[in-house]
């Protein structure tokens, strides 16, 4: 008998993965947390029936998230990772020994377990003495910190369940005044081709574009996400993505990637005519 988990990406197309076998299933206080191994993806995140992270393609999502703020500014000390509980994220950021402290806040602790028992390409690092971890909502924890942080990464599930309230005018507000004058945040930022979520992407960048002077976003490919197509956004009060980064600088550091280079960050702000006219017609 065959095994296939499947995602609908929209109510007429589904995405389905050939299952060898699954290996994590719980409904926690937030979410349904399941985890599977297949042979084409390797083990697989799955939260509320929506594809989080595969073994194969985690680094595309991972590096492109991290990367290209740690390019931009080189004096990144101070980090606040919101969601990010597979480690993924804070693997990447910790290849620089800049970095000091990285503050996650991951509202489901079953997440972080499961991803520590079962997929620990992204999650080995989550022991690292610089990672302090908070099992706390981070629309919530982000209302007590001011000036704070020099980068803020929202590695966050979709705008719906516990996710909601990070795409929230509030939550971006807030974010703004946890960062330092010269701070920069990245967020998860949906898709811009299947209709509900440009319209998820639309009405979070109307709210990042209200609350930072600098706001933009970047693409990337994501073989599992919906559409294939992904965006991050890119907000700063003071530095742009391209103009006036050092890339030599970066080039220097020897970093090592397998997706992430200076060419590909400076194309990924280079977005198809349709994704410009859905950002101008918010901002
Ligand atoms: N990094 C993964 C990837 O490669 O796409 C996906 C993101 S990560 C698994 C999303 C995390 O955000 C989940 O672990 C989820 O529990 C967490 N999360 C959702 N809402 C949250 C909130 N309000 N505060 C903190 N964490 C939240």
């Amino acid at each position: 008998m065959e095994l296939w988990f499947s995602e609908m990406h929209t109510p007429s197309v589904k995405f389905s993965i050939k299952v060898d076998k699954q290996l994590f299933s719980e409904q926690s206080e937030f979410q349904r947390v399941d985890i599977f191994e297949s042979q084409e993806f390797g083990r697989f995140l799955i939260l509320d029936g929506c594809m989080m992270l595969t073994e194969k393609d985690e680094f595309i999502y991972h590096e492109m998230i991290s990367h290209v703020p740690m390019c931009v500014n080189p004096n990144i000390k101070k980090v606040l990772l919101i969601g990010g509980g597979d480690g993924g994220t804070a693997r990447e950021l910790l290849k620089y020994e800049t970095i000091e402290t990285i503050d996650l806040v991951e509202i489901d602790e079953v997440v972080i377990n499961a991803c520590k028992k079962f997929i620990p390409q992204t999650s080995a690092c989550l022991d690292n003495p610089k990672v302090k971890i908070y099992i706390e909502d981070g629309l919530k924890f982000i209302r007590h910190c001011a000036d704070a942080y020099d980068l803020i990464i929202v590695d966050s599930t979709d705008p719906f369940g516990p996710g909601e309230g990070l795409f929230t005018k509030e939550f971006y507000g807030n974010c703004f005044n946890a960062l330092h004058e010269d701070g920069i945040m990245v967020n998860q930022h949906e898709n811009p081709f299947y209709r509900k979520d440009s319209i998820a992407m639309q009405r979070a960048h109307k709210r990042i574009v209200s609350s930072f002077p600098i706001s933009r976003c970047y693409q990337l490919h994501i073989p599992t996400y919906p559409s294939g197509h992904w965006l991050f956004g890119f907000a700063s009060k003071k530095f742009h993505p391209i103009h006036g980064v050092d890339f030599n600088q970066w080039k220097s550091l020897g970093i090592r990637t397998k997706y992430y280079n200076v060419h590909l960050h400076r194309g990924a702000f280079a977005l198809p005519n349709y994704v410009e006219n859905l950002l101008r017609e918010v901002e």
